[in-house]
């Protein structure tokens, strides 16, 4: 989607910190950083929300989208002392951007519930 903002960093047309590719996922820092460790996983392809992840090949995208950032967590040394994977969808709970994305929050103690 032209005027997606993740969209546009999949497409290279603005700057992110990626740390890692597949063919239908990609990762990168969140600007706004709320742990030592905040990523953003997100499909390569526009889907607005988890809402909107239907059928098998919706299905089939939760799972590698979810696999992945479990193999990056892994990867950024997060396994010993556990990590936080979330997705905010609609209003309600703040979602800001309408690209599906998780976020990978580790580094710290993160407390519970969020707000
Ligand atoms: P949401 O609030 O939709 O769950 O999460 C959107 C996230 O995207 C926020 O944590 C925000 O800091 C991050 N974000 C917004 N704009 C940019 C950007 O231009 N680059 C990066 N790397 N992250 C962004
Ligand atoms: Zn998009």
């Amino acid at each position: 989607m032209a005027d997606c903002l993740f969209c546009r960093i999949v497409a290279g047309e603005i700057p992110a910190a990626i740390v890692k590719r597949s063919d239908a996922a990609l990762a990168f820092r969140d600007i706004d950083a709320k742990a030592p460790v905040h990523l953003l996983v997100i499909p390569t392809k526009h889907v607005a929300a988890v809402r909107d992840a239907k059928g098998a090949d919706g299905e089939r995208l939760l799972g590698r989208l979810l696999a992945f950032a479990a193999e990056i967590a892994a990867e950024q040394g997060l396994d010993r002392d556990g990590y936080r994977i979330v997705t905010n969808t609609g209003r309600n709970a703040g979602q800001s951007v309408d690209h599906l994305h998780l976020h990978l929050l580790g580094g710290r103690k993160l407390t519970w519930p969020p707000g």
